[in-house]
């Protein structure tokens, strides 16, 4: 999608710090880290937010969340423990309208949804 920041990040016109590639998964550094370990695990397809996953994305979704999983090893935070969010739509806090994964860790995370009603 021509004017999609992630798409763009995918192509290489725009650069970003990547962690991991292979033909269906991207995975880069968050450009505004949230914790010591802040990366965004992405599909390279376009897929606009989680809405839009259809059952034949099954797989793709799985490599996606299996990419998180070996990232997370390989930065050393599997065992401390890290959040793997995925933000969908305006009020889930969606920003960037490429369907994304933050891995979030290295540092204690809080209880987000701890004692919240509303
Ligand atoms: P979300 O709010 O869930 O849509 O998350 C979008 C994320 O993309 C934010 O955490 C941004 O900091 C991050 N971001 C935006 N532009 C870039 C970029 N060029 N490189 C890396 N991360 C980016
Ligand atoms: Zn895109």
């Amino acid at each position: 999608m021509s004017d999609c920041i992630f798409c763009k990040i995918v192509e290489g016109s725009i650069p970003s710090t990547k962690v991991f590639e292979n033909d269906h998964v991207l995975a880069f550094r968050d450009i505004v880290p949230a914790a010591p370990v802040h990366i965004l695990v992405i599909p390279k397809r376009h897929i606009p937010t989680m809405n839009d996953v259809a059952p034949e994305d099954a797989a793709l979704l799985a490599e996606v969340l299996l990419t998180a999983q070996k990232i997370a090893k390989e930065e050393g935070i599997a065992e401390s423990g890290y959040r793997l969010i995925n933000n969908c739509n305006s009020d889930g806090g969606q920003t960037a309208y490429h369907l994304h994964f933050h891995l979030l860790g290295g540092r204690p995370l809080g209880a987000l949804l701890e004692g919240h009603s509303s």
